[in-house]
């Protein structure tokens, strides 16, 4: 049992000034967490205990799925980087420096070279593969704006394991182990979730998965189908052509609308729905090239579909100088109709009519636009985000939610990216040799900790899934000054330790208003209160974190009570 006077949990009652996200703020006042530095933090012991719950768990399937866990080295030699070309390529998020002898060297934000350099020396045959190596370890990623407590800090603590095998079905294979694994993790976790189908970020890959938590709090956007589970970002969820909306046909007609250029404003002014908008956007290649994107009024375009429409190309959208040169009219009053561009139109417009649009002149729109006759020239494909209400494009029945994500976890399938920058090569069963296939899986495990109180909070602090939990339960004697009171609760606290449940006591000699108001603020699963008017009947209360009701429960009969409602630990 650990005792409340003796642990270091300086909890506060006011908000951090600095603090923008829920976990950031309670994880501070409940005196888990103390910045050092902007994004670097002093991890106290309740915060620890956290992390080190989600660290058993990880292990715990991670080693069940077959994979060994190791230990990398947190600096690591600028060679291997430049070997891999990712010196240049990752921009000033890699905290490089130099040792003594002025040689280079990065504190590592991920580990691909390590590992692959540790397999190329030490495997040789198809007879040492598959592995899958695995470590829990403090990585460094020097973020612009380390703004959000352990939600995005820049020293933080991950899970990292790259999987090597002989061919791609074998990376495959295991592809799917750790997805499983993954998935159980995060259940065990006790976390909402979805295993979203997401595009390669700069490790560069073709398949992946991102694990995300969903709180309203989360960065990422994403659908996913009531029916089947299938999940992706807006910006990558296939969506459907929707059926055109009623309009008549009729000839083009040009109209002025001073000043109106968002779809809102000129559609309040014309009062016609959003829906009948044909919205173009300008975007430009990486070579300079501009291509004009058309999507409905009410529909936002997806910059990842753009991109794969045109070939994978980088796409952004172009500035306004850029786009008034094109189209000879300022931002807002674009439209397709004789422009004289490279035009992707998205398949929901295919064939509108009676539409609004740009007339590529100052304060001017076109009404009774008709795709077929206006504008047939264009390069049909789903280039919108996905939105809530969309039919699913898996299963076909069900249909899109859409949720704030937060990204926790990420499998990719790697390929030979890697193999074939740093020469990792085995010999086949054939006797050639080839590029061995690489697979590499995170998890952020300091950040699946804020994942989890940003899912699970109230206006009082932080309310713990049970198996993240720091402790089980805090006994809470009312008065420590009553003797009576004092050993009781010393006792029930050594009887739920005996049974299981790793326990707090508040010894601390404060009014019973203070005790609660930190009880609530740290969050522990189950609170037992002993108090003069219950011990009288011999009995104690026991409350769960996040609900009203206490329940009275005879001392013989606490601990186990206790057990019950924390579960296995
Ligand atoms: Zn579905």
């Amino acid at each position: 049992m650990m005792r409340l006077t003796r642990l270091l949990a300086p909890t506060l009652r006011d908000d951090p000034a600095d603090a923008e996200v829920v976990s950031h703020r309670l994880l501070v006042r409940a005196g888990m967490i103390r910045q050092v530095a902007r994004g670097i933090y002093d991890i106290l012991p309740l915060g620890l205990r956290a992390v080190r719950r989600v660290e058993r768990i990880v292990r715990e399937e991670m080693d069940r799925a077959g994979a060994q866990e190791l230990l990398m080295p947190a600096v690591i030699p600028g060679e291997l980087w430049q070997e891999s070309g990712r010196w240049e390529q990752y921009g000033r998020e890699l905290l490089r420096m130099k040792d003594r002898y002025e040689r280079d060297f990065c504190f590592g934000p991920t580990h691909e070279e390590v590992i692959t350099d540790l397999v190329r020396r030490e495997v040789r045959s198809y007879r040492d593969l598959p592995k899958n190596l695995y470590q829990i370890q403090v990585k460094f990623r020097d973020e612009v704006r380390p703004r959000f407590g352990l939600m995005r800090g820049r020293e933080f603590i991950m899970k990292d394991a790259y999987s090597f095998h002989a061919d791609a079905a074998d990376a495959q294979r295991e592809y799917q182990v750790m997805f499983d694994a993954y998935t159980r993790i995060f259940e065990r976790c006790g976390l909402t979730f979805r295993a979203v189908e997401a595009g390669g970020g700069t490790i560069g890959g073709s398949q992946t998965h991102e694990f995300q938590v969903l709180a309203e709090s989360g960065e990422d956007a994403i659908v996913s189908c009531d029916r089947c589970g299938y999940a992706a970002n807006v910006e990558k969820a296939a969506a459907r052509p929707l059926p055109l909306p009623d309009a008549p046909g009729g000839a083009l007609e040009r109209v002025a609308t001073p000043a109106k250029r968002t779809v809102e404003e000129v559609s309040a002014f014309l009062g016609v729905p959003a829906d009948r908008f044909v919205k173009t956007l300008i975007y430009q290649t990486s070579g300079g090239a501009a291509v004009a994107v058309l999507v409905r009024g009410d529909h936002e375009a997806s910059g990842t579909k753009v991109q794969a429409a045109l070939g994978g190309d980088v796409v952004r959208l172009a500035d306004e100088e850029t786009v008034t040169r094109i189209t000879g009219a300022p931002v807002g009053f674009a439209g397709p109709v004789g422009l004289d561009l490279t035009i992707l139109c998205d398949q929901s417009l295919h064939g509108i009519r009676g539409a609004v649009t740009g007339a590529n002149r100052a304060d001017e729109h076109l009404l009774g636009v008709e795709q077929a006759r206006d504008f047939p020239a264009v390069r049909f494909a789903d280039l919108r985000q996905a939105r809530a209400g969309d039919a699913c494009p898996r299963c076909e029945q069900g249909s899109f939610g859409e949720h704030r994500g937060i990204e926790v976890g990420q499998v990719f399938y790697l390929g030979t990216r890697y193999s074939e920058a740093m020469g990792a090569r085995f010999l086949g069963a054939d006797g050639r040799e080839r590029p061995i296939e690489m697979g590499c899986y995170g998890i952020g495990v300091t950040r699946t900790v804020a994942a989890a109180i940003e899912q699970h909070h109230d206006g009082a602090g932080i309310v713990w899934p049970a198996p993240l939990a720091p402790y089980g339960a805090l006994v809470v004697p009312v008065n420590v000054g009553d003797a009576a009171l004092r050993e009781t609760a010393e006792r029930v606290a050594g009887e739920c330790e005996a049974a299981g449940i790793d326990t707090l006591l508040d010894d601390r000699d404060e009014r019973p208003g203070v005790k609660f108001k930190d009880a609530d603020l740290i969050g522990l699963p189950v609170r037992v209160t002993v108090g003069p008017r219950g011990l009288q009947k011999g009995c104690v209360e026991i409350k769960r974190r996040g609900e009203q009701h206490a329940a009275e429960v005879p001392l013989a009969e606490a601990a186990a009570r206790v057990a019950a409602l924390v579960g296995p630990r």
